[in-house]
Protein backbone atom coordinates (compact mmCIF):
# COMPACT_ATOMS: atom_id res chain seq x y z
CA UNK A 1 0.00 0.00 0.00
CA UNK A 2 1.50 3.41 -0.93
CA UNK A 3 1.57 6.25 1.92
CA UNK A 4 -1.22 8.89 1.34
CA UNK A 5 0.67 12.20 1.86
CA UNK A 6 -1.61 15.06 1.90
CA UNK A 7 -0.24 18.67 1.37
CA UNK A 8 -2.15 21.18 2.03
CA UNK A 9 -2.10 24.58 0.32
CA UNK A 10 -0.43 25.15 -3.24
CA UNK A 11 2.11 27.78 -2.57
CA UNK A 12 5.69 28.14 -2.73
CA UNK A 13 6.13 25.46 0.12
CA UNK A 14 3.88 23.06 -0.52
CA UNK A 15 4.65 22.46 -4.21
CA UNK A 16 8.27 22.31 -3.17
CA UNK A 17 7.79 19.77 -0.37
CA UNK A 18 5.97 17.73 -3.17
CA UNK A 19 8.40 17.61 -6.06
CA UNK A 20 10.95 16.91 -3.90
CA UNK A 21 9.15 14.17 -2.34
CA UNK A 22 7.64 12.51 -5.17
CA UNK A 23 11.35 12.68 -6.66
CA UNK A 24 12.99 10.76 -3.44
CA UNK A 25 9.89 8.91 -2.54
CA UNK A 26 8.17 6.67 -5.33
CA UNK A 27 6.30 4.88 -2.93
CA UNK A 28 4.53 7.44 -1.80
CA UNK A 29 1.12 9.01 -3.21
CA UNK A 30 0.96 12.81 -2.64
CA UNK A 31 -2.26 14.66 -3.05
CA UNK A 32 -1.44 18.20 -2.76
CA UNK A 33 -5.08 19.92 -1.80
CA UNK A 34 -5.62 24.14 -2.64
CA UNK A 35 -8.09 25.90 -1.41
CA UNK A 36 -8.74 28.19 -4.23
CA UNK A 37 -8.76 27.64 -8.19
CA UNK A 38 -4.98 27.93 -8.66
CA UNK A 39 -2.05 27.23 -7.09
CA UNK A 40 1.18 29.26 -6.82
CA UNK A 41 -0.87 32.72 -7.00
CA UNK A 42 1.82 34.55 -4.78
CA UNK A 43 4.57 32.88 -6.87
CA UNK A 44 3.20 34.49 -10.06
CA UNK A 45 2.69 38.18 -8.66
CA UNK A 46 6.18 38.21 -6.61
CA UNK A 47 9.02 39.97 -7.68
CA UNK A 48 6.90 42.54 -9.57
CA UNK A 49 5.73 39.37 -11.90
CA UNK A 50 9.59 38.35 -11.99
CA UNK A 51 10.03 36.14 -8.90
CA UNK A 52 12.76 37.01 -6.54
CA UNK A 53 13.69 33.00 -5.91
CA UNK A 54 16.32 33.53 -3.66
CA UNK A 55 19.41 35.38 -2.77
CA UNK A 56 23.07 35.24 -3.65
CA UNK A 57 24.04 34.90 0.46
CA UNK A 58 24.76 31.28 1.61
CA UNK A 59 26.58 31.36 4.65
CA UNK A 60 24.06 30.27 7.25
CA UNK A 61 25.45 33.03 9.64
CA UNK A 62 24.78 35.63 7.50
CA UNK A 63 21.92 34.29 6.44
CA UNK A 64 19.86 33.59 9.12
CA UNK A 65 20.44 37.79 9.91
CA UNK A 66 17.81 38.40 7.32
CA UNK A 67 14.94 36.85 9.59
CA UNK A 68 13.37 38.82 12.14
CA UNK A 69 11.56 35.94 13.17
CA UNK A 70 13.08 32.25 12.99
CA UNK A 71 17.07 33.92 12.78
CA UNK A 72 17.43 31.83 16.22
CA UNK A 73 16.11 28.56 14.71
CA UNK A 74 17.12 28.33 11.46
CA UNK A 75 21.39 28.20 11.00
CA UNK A 76 21.03 24.13 11.32
CA UNK A 77 18.60 24.60 8.65
CA UNK A 78 20.12 26.79 6.38
CA UNK A 79 23.29 24.25 7.20
CA UNK A 80 21.03 21.48 5.41
CA UNK A 81 19.44 23.25 2.41
CA UNK A 82 20.13 27.02 1.97
CA UNK A 83 20.49 29.35 -1.34
CA UNK A 84 23.12 27.86 -3.35
CA UNK A 85 21.49 24.47 -2.72
CA UNK A 86 18.39 26.41 -4.46
CA UNK A 87 20.24 27.90 -7.05
CA UNK A 88 21.55 24.65 -7.80
CA UNK A 89 18.33 22.94 -7.29
CA UNK A 90 16.54 25.19 -10.21
CA UNK A 91 19.22 25.56 -12.71
CA UNK A 92 19.71 21.32 -12.00
CA UNK A 93 15.68 21.42 -13.38
CA UNK A 94 16.05 23.68 -16.20
CA UNK A 95 15.57 27.18 -15.03
CA UNK A 96 18.87 29.46 -15.67
CA UNK A 97 18.92 31.73 -12.90
CA UNK A 98 20.36 35.48 -13.08
CA UNK A 99 21.84 37.34 -10.01
CA UNK A 100 21.50 41.35 -9.66
CA UNK A 101 23.69 43.44 -8.01
CA UNK A 102 22.30 43.53 -4.77
CA UNK A 103 22.48 39.62 -4.99
CA UNK A 104 18.42 38.97 -5.46
CA UNK A 105 18.21 36.29 -7.81
CA UNK A 106 15.70 35.90 -10.33
CA UNK A 107 15.00 33.15 -13.22
CA UNK A 108 16.74 34.31 -16.22
CA UNK A 109 13.93 34.64 -18.32
CA UNK A 110 13.03 37.28 -16.10
CA UNK A 111 9.22 36.30 -15.65
CA UNK A 112 7.75 34.41 -12.65
CA UNK A 113 5.94 32.47 -14.96
CA UNK A 114 9.18 29.91 -15.67
CA UNK A 115 9.21 28.98 -11.96
CA UNK A 116 5.33 28.40 -11.73
CA UNK A 117 6.11 26.26 -14.91
CA UNK A 118 9.03 24.44 -13.48
CA UNK A 119 7.20 23.44 -10.32
CA UNK A 120 3.90 22.51 -11.75
CA UNK A 121 5.21 20.42 -14.71
CA UNK A 122 7.15 18.76 -12.51
CA UNK A 123 4.43 17.70 -10.11
CA UNK A 124 2.57 16.68 -12.80
CA UNK A 125 5.70 14.54 -14.09
CA UNK A 126 6.31 13.06 -10.97
CA UNK A 127 2.47 12.13 -10.48
CA UNK A 128 1.61 14.15 -8.09
CA UNK A 129 -2.39 14.77 -7.37
CA UNK A 130 -3.51 18.35 -7.13
CA UNK A 131 -7.12 18.95 -6.18
CA UNK A 132 -8.10 22.64 -6.45
CA UNK A 133 -10.90 24.31 -4.67
CA UNK A 134 -10.23 21.87 -1.60
CA UNK A 135 -10.32 23.99 1.83
CA UNK A 136 -9.42 22.06 4.72
CA UNK A 137 -12.07 22.37 7.08
CA UNK A 138 -10.69 20.41 9.83
CA UNK A 139 -8.00 18.20 10.76
CA UNK A 140 -8.31 15.19 13.51
CA UNK A 141 -6.54 12.20 14.47
CA UNK A 142 -7.98 9.07 14.02
CA UNK A 143 -7.90 5.26 13.49
CA UNK A 144 -3.64 5.81 13.02
CA UNK A 145 -4.26 8.43 10.61
CA UNK A 146 -5.20 11.68 10.20
CA UNK A 147 -8.33 13.00 8.40
CA UNK A 148 -8.98 15.91 6.90
CA UNK A 149 -12.61 17.40 6.10
CA UNK A 150 -12.85 19.52 2.99
CA UNK A 151 -16.63 20.92 2.40
CA UNK A 152 -18.26 17.33 1.80
CA UNK A 153 -15.71 15.22 1.76
CA UNK A 154 -13.24 13.94 4.05
CA UNK A 155 -9.94 12.10 3.47
CA UNK A 156 -7.60 9.96 5.16
CA UNK A 157 -4.21 10.28 5.44
CA UNK A 158 -0.50 8.80 6.63
CA UNK A 159 0.97 12.34 6.72
CA UNK A 160 0.06 15.93 6.35
CA UNK A 161 2.12 19.03 5.46
CA UNK A 162 0.35 22.08 6.31
CA UNK A 163 1.19 24.66 4.07
CA UNK A 164 -1.63 27.43 3.89
CA UNK A 165 0.51 30.17 4.89
CA UNK A 166 -1.52 31.92 8.16
CA UNK A 167 -5.26 32.88 7.96
CA UNK A 168 -8.59 32.05 10.33
CA UNK A 169 -9.60 29.17 9.39
CA UNK A 170 -6.12 27.37 9.22
CA UNK A 171 -5.35 29.02 13.01
CA UNK A 172 -8.78 27.42 14.12
CA UNK A 173 -7.37 24.01 13.26
CA UNK A 174 -4.43 24.57 14.74
CA UNK A 175 -5.88 25.63 18.09
CA UNK A 176 -7.78 22.56 17.60
CA UNK A 177 -4.57 20.67 17.87
CA UNK A 178 -3.39 22.14 20.67
CA UNK A 179 -0.51 24.00 18.20
CA UNK A 180 0.62 27.05 19.69
CA UNK A 181 0.68 30.27 17.38
CA UNK A 182 2.44 33.31 18.26
CA UNK A 183 0.00 35.96 17.15
CA UNK A 184 -0.05 37.06 13.52
CA UNK A 185 1.13 40.42 12.57
CA UNK A 186 1.69 42.28 9.18
CA UNK A 187 5.50 42.81 8.60
CA UNK A 188 7.31 44.46 5.31
CA UNK A 189 5.03 47.62 4.83
CA UNK A 190 5.73 51.58 4.11
CA UNK A 191 5.23 54.46 6.70
CA UNK A 192 2.63 57.39 5.58
CA UNK A 193 3.76 60.61 6.99
CA UNK A 194 1.21 63.07 8.37
CA UNK A 195 1.74 65.94 7.76
CA UNK A 196 4.31 64.97 4.47
CA UNK A 197 6.84 67.63 4.91
CA UNK A 198 8.89 66.39 1.40
CA UNK A 199 5.17 65.52 -0.66
CA UNK A 200 6.87 67.42 -3.44
CA UNK A 201 9.96 65.46 -3.80
CA UNK A 202 7.95 61.97 -4.33
CA UNK A 203 9.83 59.74 -6.16
CA UNK A 204 13.37 60.73 -5.00
CA UNK A 205 15.81 58.52 -3.13
CA UNK A 206 18.67 58.36 -1.26
CA UNK A 207 20.94 55.28 -1.36
CA UNK A 208 22.56 55.20 2.45
CA UNK A 209 20.89 56.54 4.66
CA UNK A 210 20.18 55.51 7.78
CA UNK A 211 17.07 55.04 9.37
CA UNK A 212 15.79 54.32 13.07
CA UNK A 213 12.09 54.62 15.26
CA UNK A 214 12.64 57.61 17.84
CA UNK A 215 10.51 55.85 20.47
CA UNK A 216 12.90 52.01 19.85
CA UNK A 217 15.91 51.85 21.52
CA UNK A 218 18.38 50.20 19.07
CA UNK A 219 16.47 50.70 16.07
CA UNK A 220 18.95 51.41 13.24
CA UNK A 221 18.89 50.15 9.76
CA UNK A 222 20.59 50.85 6.62
CA UNK A 223 20.13 51.03 3.04
CA UNK A 224 18.53 52.97 0.11
CA UNK A 225 14.53 55.01 1.04
CA UNK A 226 12.36 56.16 -1.55
CA UNK A 227 10.09 59.18 -0.73
CA UNK A 228 7.07 58.72 -1.91
CA UNK A 229 3.42 60.60 -2.58
CA UNK A 230 2.55 59.46 1.01
CA UNK A 231 5.52 58.99 2.64
CA UNK A 232 9.01 56.61 2.74
CA UNK A 233 9.83 53.24 1.00
CA UNK A 234 12.43 51.36 0.06
CA UNK A 235 14.64 48.92 1.87
CA UNK A 236 15.82 51.26 5.08
CA UNK A 237 12.00 51.80 5.64
CA UNK A 238 11.01 47.63 5.10
CA UNK A 239 13.55 46.61 7.11
CA UNK A 240 12.31 48.69 10.31
CA UNK A 241 8.88 47.39 9.46
CA UNK A 242 10.19 43.54 9.88
CA UNK A 243 12.70 44.23 12.44
CA UNK A 244 10.21 46.14 14.63
CA UNK A 245 6.71 44.87 13.37
CA UNK A 246 5.52 43.99 16.49
CA UNK A 247 6.84 47.32 18.63
CA UNK A 248 5.13 49.20 15.77
CA UNK A 249 1.92 47.31 16.17
CA UNK A 250 1.92 48.46 19.52
CA UNK A 251 2.71 51.81 18.75
CA UNK A 252 -0.49 51.39 16.50
CA UNK A 253 1.87 52.55 13.86
CA UNK A 254 2.72 56.22 14.89
CA UNK A 255 6.20 56.94 15.87
CA UNK A 256 8.66 59.14 14.95
CA UNK A 257 11.14 57.75 11.95
CA UNK A 258 14.64 59.93 12.31
CA UNK A 259 16.47 59.85 8.77
CA UNK A 260 20.30 60.31 8.76
CA UNK A 261 20.35 61.31 5.11
CA UNK A 262 23.64 59.61 3.80
CA UNK A 263 25.31 57.83 7.16
CA UNK A 264 26.43 61.58 7.86
CA UNK A 265 29.12 61.50 10.75
CA UNK A 266 27.59 64.05 12.77
CA UNK A 267 31.22 65.11 13.91
CA UNK A 268 33.02 65.10 10.84
CA UNK A 269 30.05 66.99 9.00
CA UNK A 270 30.70 69.97 12.05
CA UNK A 271 34.40 70.18 11.55
CA UNK A 272 33.97 70.38 7.55
CA UNK A 273 30.83 73.01 7.97
CA UNK A 274 33.56 75.11 10.34
CA UNK A 275 36.17 74.50 7.71
CA UNK A 276 33.68 75.66 5.16
CA UNK A 277 33.12 79.06 7.05
CA UNK A 278 37.12 79.55 7.09
CA UNK A 279 38.20 78.14 3.64
CA UNK A 280 34.91 79.25 1.52
CA UNK A 281 33.07 81.57 3.19
CA UNK A 282 31.27 83.68 0.27
CA UNK A 283 30.12 80.29 -1.02
CA UNK A 284 26.25 79.50 -1.25
CA UNK A 285 25.70 76.38 1.32
CA UNK A 286 22.31 76.17 -0.97
CA UNK A 287 25.04 75.70 -3.61
CA UNK A 288 27.46 72.86 -1.88
CA UNK A 289 28.10 69.44 -3.94
CA UNK A 290 30.06 67.31 -1.55
CA UNK A 291 26.78 66.23 0.51
CA UNK A 292 26.49 62.87 -1.16
CA UNK A 293 22.22 63.49 -1.77
CA UNK A 294 20.15 64.50 -5.01
CA UNK A 295 20.77 68.10 -5.87
CA UNK A 296 16.83 68.51 -4.69
CA UNK A 297 16.95 66.65 -1.85
CA UNK A 298 19.91 68.99 -0.57
CA UNK A 299 17.88 71.94 -1.49
CA UNK A 300 14.97 71.02 0.35
CA UNK A 301 16.77 69.99 3.60
CA UNK A 302 18.78 73.16 3.56
CA UNK A 303 15.21 75.01 3.46
CA UNK A 304 14.33 72.62 6.59
CA UNK A 305 17.20 73.96 8.18
CA UNK A 306 15.78 77.34 7.79
CA UNK A 307 18.65 78.51 5.45
CA UNK A 308 17.75 81.00 2.39
CA UNK A 309 19.04 80.16 -1.17
CA UNK A 310 21.50 82.91 -0.56
CA UNK A 311 22.82 81.97 2.56
CA UNK A 312 26.47 81.67 2.62
CA UNK A 313 28.94 80.19 4.78
CA UNK A 314 30.13 83.22 6.74
CA UNK A 315 26.80 84.02 7.13
CA UNK A 316 25.32 80.39 8.55
CA UNK A 317 25.91 80.96 12.14
CA UNK A 318 26.88 78.12 14.72
CA UNK A 319 22.89 77.76 14.92
CA UNK A 320 22.19 77.41 11.59
CA UNK A 321 25.34 74.53 11.28
CA UNK A 322 23.80 72.68 13.71
CA UNK A 323 20.03 72.97 11.82
CA UNK A 324 21.77 72.09 8.85
CA UNK A 325 23.57 68.85 10.71
CA UNK A 326 19.87 68.21 12.44
CA UNK A 327 17.95 68.02 9.17
CA UNK A 328 20.54 66.18 7.72
CA UNK A 329 21.54 63.64 10.33
CA UNK A 330 18.22 63.30 12.74
CA UNK A 331 15.59 64.65 10.04
CA UNK A 332 12.47 63.82 12.14
CA UNK A 333 9.08 62.20 10.62
CA UNK A 334 5.37 61.67 12.32
CA UNK A 335 4.36 58.51 10.78
CA UNK A 336 1.20 57.59 11.34
CA UNK A 337 0.09 54.77 9.53
CA UNK A 338 1.52 51.91 7.14
CA UNK A 339 0.91 51.13 3.60
CA UNK A 340 1.71 48.05 1.80
CA UNK A 341 5.06 47.59 -0.07
CA UNK A 342 4.20 46.96 -4.08
CA UNK A 343 0.99 44.34 -2.64
CA UNK A 344 4.18 42.41 -0.72
CA UNK A 345 3.32 41.47 2.70
CA UNK A 346 4.59 38.64 4.54
CA UNK A 347 3.47 37.44 7.96
CA UNK A 348 4.84 38.05 11.07
CA UNK A 349 3.65 35.13 13.87
CA UNK A 350 2.43 32.12 12.94
CA UNK A 351 3.55 28.29 14.57
CA UNK A 352 5.61 28.92 17.27
CA UNK A 353 8.89 27.08 16.32
CA UNK A 354 9.63 25.96 19.75
CA UNK A 355 7.16 23.20 18.66
CA UNK A 356 8.69 22.42 15.54
CA UNK A 357 11.48 19.81 14.82
CA UNK A 358 13.62 22.12 12.69
CA UNK A 359 15.73 19.35 11.47
CA UNK A 360 12.61 17.87 9.52
CA UNK A 361 10.01 20.48 9.90
CA UNK A 362 7.69 17.75 12.17
CA UNK A 363 5.24 19.30 14.47
CA UNK A 364 6.29 18.58 17.54
CA UNK A 365 3.66 15.82 19.85
CA UNK A 366 2.03 15.17 16.21
CA UNK A 367 3.21 12.26 14.64
CA UNK A 368 3.34 12.53 11.12
CA UNK A 369 2.50 16.09 10.68
CA UNK A 370 4.16 18.34 9.26
CA UNK A 371 4.32 22.16 8.84
CA UNK A 372 6.54 24.66 6.22
CA UNK A 373 6.21 28.01 5.01
CA UNK A 374 5.09 31.22 6.52
CA UNK A 375 2.34 29.53 8.03
CA UNK A 376 5.66 29.01 10.92
CA UNK A 377 7.27 32.29 12.72
CA UNK A 378 9.58 32.67 10.00
CA UNK A 379 10.04 35.68 7.82
CA UNK A 380 12.42 37.97 6.76
CA UNK A 381 13.65 41.23 5.13
CA UNK A 382 12.93 40.94 1.26
CA UNK A 383 15.54 40.32 -1.07
CA UNK A 384 14.27 36.50 -2.10
CA UNK A 385 14.80 35.71 1.94
CA UNK A 386 10.83 34.55 2.15
CA UNK A 387 10.87 31.81 -0.60
CA UNK A 388 14.10 30.48 0.44
CA UNK A 389 12.46 29.70 3.73
CA UNK A 390 9.71 28.07 1.74
CA UNK A 391 11.84 25.97 -0.30
CA UNK A 392 14.37 25.39 2.83
CA UNK A 393 11.82 24.06 4.78
CA UNK A 394 9.80 22.31 1.78
CA UNK A 395 13.04 20.55 1.09
CA UNK A 396 13.79 19.00 4.61
CA UNK A 397 10.19 18.00 5.04
CA UNK A 398 10.21 16.19 2.03
CA UNK A 399 13.82 14.30 3.21
CA UNK A 400 12.21 13.76 6.59
CA UNK A 401 8.97 11.84 4.98
CA UNK A 402 11.40 10.16 2.43
CA UNK A 403 13.32 8.82 5.34
CA UNK A 404 10.41 7.92 8.04
CA UNK A 405 9.09 4.73 6.92
C1 LIG B 1 2.84 40.35 -3.77
C2 LIG B 1 3.90 39.52 -3.09
C3 LIG B 1 5.16 39.48 -3.65
C4 LIG B 1 6.17 38.72 -3.03
N1 LIG B 1 7.39 38.66 -3.62
C5 LIG B 1 8.36 37.90 -3.04
C6 LIG B 1 9.63 37.73 -3.67
O1 LIG B 1 9.87 38.22 -4.79
N2 LIG B 1 10.57 36.99 -3.02
C7 LIG B 1 10.33 36.38 -1.81
O2 LIG B 1 11.23 35.73 -1.26
N3 LIG B 1 9.13 36.50 -1.21
C8 LIG B 1 8.13 37.21 -1.81
N4 LIG B 1 6.91 37.30 -1.21
C9 LIG B 1 6.64 36.47 -0.01
C10 LIG B 1 6.38 35.02 -0.50
O3 LIG B 1 5.47 35.07 -1.56
C11 LIG B 1 5.81 34.16 0.63
O4 LIG B 1 6.67 34.20 1.74
C12 LIG B 1 5.64 32.72 0.14
O5 LIG B 1 4.75 32.69 -0.95
C13 LIG B 1 5.11 31.83 1.23
O6 LIG B 1 4.88 30.56 0.67
P1 LIG B 1 3.84 29.55 1.33
O7 LIG B 1 3.77 28.39 0.39
O8 LIG B 1 4.18 29.32 2.74
O9 LIG B 1 2.44 30.32 1.35
P2 LIG B 1 1.52 30.82 0.14
O10 LIG B 1 2.31 31.17 -1.05
O11 LIG B 1 0.65 31.87 0.75
O12 LIG B 1 0.65 29.55 -0.24
C14 LIG B 1 -0.33 29.03 0.64
C15 LIG B 1 -1.42 28.34 -0.19
O13 LIG B 1 -2.29 27.66 0.69
C16 LIG B 1 -3.62 27.86 0.28
N5 LIG B 1 -4.47 27.64 1.46
C17 LIG B 1 -4.67 28.49 2.50
N6 LIG B 1 -5.51 27.94 3.40
C18 LIG B 1 -5.86 26.72 2.92
C19 LIG B 1 -6.70 25.68 3.39
N7 LIG B 1 -7.36 25.76 4.54
N8 LIG B 1 -6.85 24.57 2.61
C20 LIG B 1 -6.17 24.44 1.43
N9 LIG B 1 -5.36 25.40 0.93
C21 LIG B 1 -5.19 26.53 1.68
C22 LIG B 1 -3.62 29.27 -0.26
O14 LIG B 1 -4.71 29.49 -1.12
C23 LIG B 1 -2.27 29.34 -0.95
O15 LIG B 1 -2.35 28.92 -2.29
C24 LIG B 1 5.90 38.04 -1.81
C25 LIG B 1 4.62 38.11 -1.23
C26 LIG B 1 3.62 38.84 -1.86
C27 LIG B 1 2.25 38.89 -1.24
Amino acid sequence: MPREVAIIGGGAAGFFTAVNLAEKDKSCHITLYEASNKVLAKVLVSGGGRCNVTNTISDPTELIKKYPRGHDYLKPVFQEFNTSHTQDWFTSRGVPLKTEDDGRVFPLSNTSQTIYNCLTNLAQKLGVTVKLSHRLKALYYSEKKWQLVFNDEVVSADVVVLATSGNTQIYKILEHLTIPLIPPLPSLFTFNAEPHHLEALAGVSASTVLTSIKEIKKSQESGPILVTHWGYSAPAILKLSAWHARELANLNYTFTLVINWNSYDINLLRVAFQNYQLATPKDKVYSWRDHGLSKRLWQELVAKAELKEYTNWSEIGKKGIERLIQALTAFEVPITKKSTFKEEFVTAGGIDLANVELSTFQVKQHQNLYAVGELLNIDAITGGFNFQAAWSGGFLAAQSISNTK
